[in-house]
């Protein structure tokens, strides 16, 4: 027996027979002569279409078997296949002397290697699809099709990485869970597995070693603890088999309960939204109960591609998310990129600093066309999206508002979307508009500037990081990470009273929110909308019905006078026992 530690991608424990799949094999390119070169690109172009169609069956495939948001992954992948300035850089290559398969994996490496550059997990996931697009248009060019493995009963497969494409055609009757070495939860084969229900685990450093050195042939699997235990002994087997039943259980009851309000035991509710990155995340979260969306993160539009996205793509998006919610309220957040998250197509000089530079609504200054359009986009989305009381479903708002002239900009910027839409005769929407607080100065100055928006939401990421000059991503410096650090506390706080007077909605929608200790200390202050990732969700509302507002809010007055963030937690996460 051998114990494996990954990342947690997709809840459930499975165990069962291993299949190994191997990792696909290496393409080679090669090389043409000059006058070689235009029939090379005729090929290549045939082969895109024909790969293309193929990715765009598989979307149907996918749909057809009640997985419509999935569906998506593999139309966008038809999308990135047609993509006119990837088609472009293969041809300089093929001009430069690389054959169409040497070109189409050149191209897409290139561009996958901008995007893995920028150090986002969620972008870098993006590149692995954009690698497979490259190979399947190549597998096209050489006549072969990928193989995939038919598992002849049910099994656990483990395997370096999958494409997603690959994920998605193995025989899911037979496939009890994923191992695999590399890939990381946001990942396609880690959505996938999440959105059929499939334990995995992802990140396994040392799996297919350790699987062909003991000659391992069955697997036991936690999706929720990212273990992977090879060849379990009985008493191991005996664990892994109870652990599925809770699992299963649970799962059962997180799909129950996802009507319950989240409501503390003397009657006061709070709202629980979600946070999603593409269209593809709403299906879950509306099964797990989110009552709409307090963060959409709109970056995956803007991302893999040689220009920014058309206004109509971005209302296909939006709306698309809109109707997923009905007759819930949507909150599209504007573009949050800039030196930190650089775009091919935003050249921008480097800086020294760049979470304090040139980023998110402060790039509206050079570049308004962009909020512009996202604006005009959210409006067109929002035709019609009115709530049974009569209020606006669309919400848009802005990120790293530092003071009331960033909201200045952004109630401009709205203004000519709304002028622009009349001017050609489209229709607009009602939209509320609102700020993310994550900079200190945009709540210290709320007041100055609350009462000409509708709303506004706390990012405590970034928060944090802004309030304790902490990177973010810094592992080195967990103790100064934790939002419930009093500091952070008060900055709630502060917000809670300046909303309150100006008569706005205030949200949480950093990860804080979905944390259930923290999400305690949240309500204690006054907050009564969070936000957050959809498996998140069952956890918050169990521990909100299980406490009360009363001795909330007595713990969070007195966090406010404790002196660090360990002191906090400590304290909330007693009372979350204990209630
Ligand atoms: C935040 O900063 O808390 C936030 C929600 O935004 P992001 O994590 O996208 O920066
Ligand atoms: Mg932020």
């Amino acid at each position: 027996m051998r114990i494996l530690h990954g990342a947690p991608a997709s809840a459930g424990v499975a165990e069962g027979p291993i299949v190994v799949v191997a990792a696909p094999t290496r393409i080679e390119g090669g090389r043409i002569e000059p006058e070689q070169a235009a029939d090379e690109i005729t090929r290549l172009e045939a082969a895109v279409a024909r790969a293309a169609a193929a990715l765009e069956a598989l979307a149907g495939e996918v749909a057809a078997a009640g997985h419509g948001d999935e569906a998506a992954i593999f139309e966008a992948q038809a999308e990135m296949a047609r993509d006119p300035a990837l088609l472009d850089l293969a041809r300089t290559r093929i001009e430069g002397g690389e054959d169409a398969v040497a070109a189409i994996l050149g191209a897409t490496d290139a561009f996958a290697e901008q995007l893995r550059a920028i150090g986002d997990a969620l972008l870098a996931a993006r590149a692995a699809d954009l690698a497979d697009v490259g190979r399947r248009i190549a597998l096209e060019l050489l006549g072969r099709r990928e193989a995939v493995p038919a598992l002849e009963r049910p099994s656990i497969v483990v395997a370096e990485d999958l494409a997603p494409s690959v994920t998605a055609s193995l025989p899911r009757d037979r496939l009890l869970g994923l191992a695999l070495e590399a890939g990381s939860p946001t990942a396609h084969a880690a959505i996938l597995a999440r959105a059929y229900g499939i334990p995995a685990v992802v990140g396994v450093a040392g799996l297919l070693e350790a699987v062909g050195g003991d000659g391992a042939t069955t697997i036991a699997l936690d999706g929720e603890r990212g273990e992977v235990v090879l060849d379990p002994d009985p008493a191991t087997a005996r664990r892994y088999a109870e652990l599925r039943t809770v699992a299963e259980a649970a799962a059962r009851a997180d799909l129950a309960e996802a009507h319950l309000p989240a409501v503390t035991r003397d009657g006061v509710e709070v709202t629980l939204l979600a946070n999603i990155g593409t269209p593809e995340e709403s299906g879950r979260a509306v099964a797990l109960g989110a009552s709409g969306v307090g963060l959409f993160r709109t970056e995956f539009l803007f991302i893999e591609r040689a220009e920014p996205p058309s206004e109509e793509e971005q209302v296909a998006a939006y709306r698309a998310v809109v109707d997923a919610f009905a007759p819930h309220p949507v909150t599209i957040r504007l573009l949050d990129v800039g030196g930190d998250k650089p775009i091919p197509y935003l050249p921008l000089e480097p800086e020294a600093n760049p979470f304090l530079g040139v980023r998110a609504i402060r790039l509206a200054v050079d570049r308004p066309e962009l909020f512009v359009t996202q604006l005009r986009a959210s409006m067109r989305a929002a035709v019609g999206a009115v709530d049974p009381a009569g209020r606006a479903r669309v919400k848009v708002m802005a990120p790293m508002v530092a003071d009331g002239t960033d909201v200045d900009l952004l109630l401009e910027l709205a203004e000519r979307a709304a002028r622009g839409l009349r001017a050609a005769g489209f229709e607009a929407g009602p939209i509320d508009l609102g700020v993310m607080l994550e900079i200190p100065s945009a709540i210290l100055v709320g007041p100055t500037y609350f009462g000409r928006l509708a709303f506004a939401s706390l990012g405590t990421n970034d928060l944090t990081q802004y309030t304790l000059a902490v990177d973010r991503g810094n592992r080195s410096l967990g103790r100064y990470q934790d939002p419930l650090h009093p500091a952070v506390l008060r900055l709630v706080r502060e917000a809670v009273v300046a909303a309150e007077a100006a008569g706005i909605e205030l949200s949480v929608c950093g990860e804080m929110a979905g944390d259930p200790v923290a999400a305690l200390a949240l309500v204690g202050l006054g907050i009564r909308k969070l936000s957050m990732a959809a498996g998140s969700l069952p956890a918050v509302r169990r521990a909100i019905r299980a406490s009360s507002l009363g001795r909330l809010e007595a713990e969070a007055e007195a966090a406010l006078a404790l002196p660090t963030a360990a002191a906090v937690r400590e304290r909330f996460a007693a009372l979350a026992v204990a209630d």
